[in-house]
């Protein structure tokens, strides 16, 4: 019902309701999570239901470092190479990292969407790490948006969609990343990308020692998923976006948006006729650009535009993170 800044009261405040089976959103460096008791199942119940999210789409579970994750995960039924990948990957946590382990028998299926694995985080941001260590449970937490549009970024956004049926929303500011964690699973022989985020699939290799396979789908959503944070739709704002290549400028729409990664972009004929325009960073640092991309998207669906127009990333690591969420989201 409210947002409040993250003092100590808060935190404690956090940790009683989410003990409790209420939610809280709260702020990680990735987006700000909708959280809940991950140990009752009608707490879980309350985020599908407030986020309106699709029951096939299970939840990540959150813990505050890697001593908890049997908590959450049955590491017994790990062979000794997937024990071996797992103490491999513990340097990036805690990190904006997700790894599907098979779920413990504490974790009920209401959490893992009729999964016999689970997602595990163990988030770097300073609230969440104190937020999580106060409620002393694990915390199911998907991003705190309803199903389908933008991430939230910001304690504001959360508000904006949800406010009234959250009671409390602890403000962190600004997500230092700004998109979705990478998930990568462990469950199987091989290790397989899911989704790709702010660990690229080059920096995991090299930390696991061993190739990763890339796992990551492009389905409409009707056919089962091995991560349902793969389907199209999952992150578009309702103006249509498209990517600035895709179309001819004499075919703009009379009320338009451009996002541009760089500042120093040369003026274009895009930026002549937008109604409104959106620089992503100054000097295109993807980092930046990765901070601002879903504010960005945010702010301008505010404004009634017929489309909004955005640049393509690089086919560097975090380019092709950052272009993923684009073009989910330009497939509206
Ligand atoms: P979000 O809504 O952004 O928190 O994303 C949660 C995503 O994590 C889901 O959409 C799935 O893609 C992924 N995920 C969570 N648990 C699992 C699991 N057990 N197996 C595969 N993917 C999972
Ligand atoms: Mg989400």
């Amino acid at each position: 019902m409210s947002i409040q800044r993250a003092d100590q009261n808060t935190v404690e405040k956090a940790g009683e309701l989410l003990r409790a089976g209420k939610l809280v959103a709260f702020p990680t460096e990735t987006v700000y999570g909708l959280g809940a008791n991950a140990l009752l199942d009608e707490a879980v119940q309350e985020i599908y239901r407030v986020k309106e999210r699709p029951n096939n789409n299970p939840l990540i579970v959150h813990v505050p470092s890697v001593n908890e994750i049997s908590q959450v995960a049955d590491l017994s039924v790990l062979n000794k190479t997937q024990e071996n990948w797992l103490t491999a990957l513990s340097p990036l946590w805690p990190g904006p990292l997700t790894v599907v382990l098979p779920k413990n028998k504490n974790i009920s299926e209401e959490v893992t969407a009729g999964k016999s694995t689970v997602g595990v985080r163990i988030p770097r941001h300073k609230i969440a790490q104190r937020i999580l260590r106060a409620a002393g449970v694990p915390v199911a937490a998907p991003s705190a948006n309803r199903s389908n549009y933008v991430s939230p970024t910001r304690a504001q956004h959360v508000y904006d969609c949800m406010g009234e049926e959250i009671e409390l929303i602890v403000d962190g500011g600004l997500c230092i990343v700004g998109i979705e964690s990478t998930i990568i699973s462990l469950a199987n022989d091989t290790p397989t990308l899911l989704r790709r985020g702010a660990y690229s699939r080059e920096e995991i290799e090299k930390q696991l020692g061993t190739e990763v396979q890339d796992n990551i789908q492009r389905s409409s959503g009707s056919k089962a998923l091995l991560s349902p944070g793969q389907m199209i739709t999952h992150y578009s704002p309702r103006t249509p976006l498209r990517l600035k290549d895709s179309i001819e400028l004499h075919k703009l729409p009379s009320r338009y948006g451009a996002v541009l990664l760089s500042a120093r972009e040369q003026p274009s004929e895009l930026l002549h006729g937008a109604t409104h325009v959106s620089y992503l960073s100054n000097a295109g640092d993807l980092t930046v650009a990765s901070q601002n991309l879903y504010e960005a998207l945010r702010e301008l669906d505010k404004e009634e535009l017929d489309m909004i127009v955005i640049d393509s990333c690089d086919d560097s690591p975090l380019g092709r993170a950052l272009m993923d969420r684009i073009s989910r989201a330009t497939s509206n």
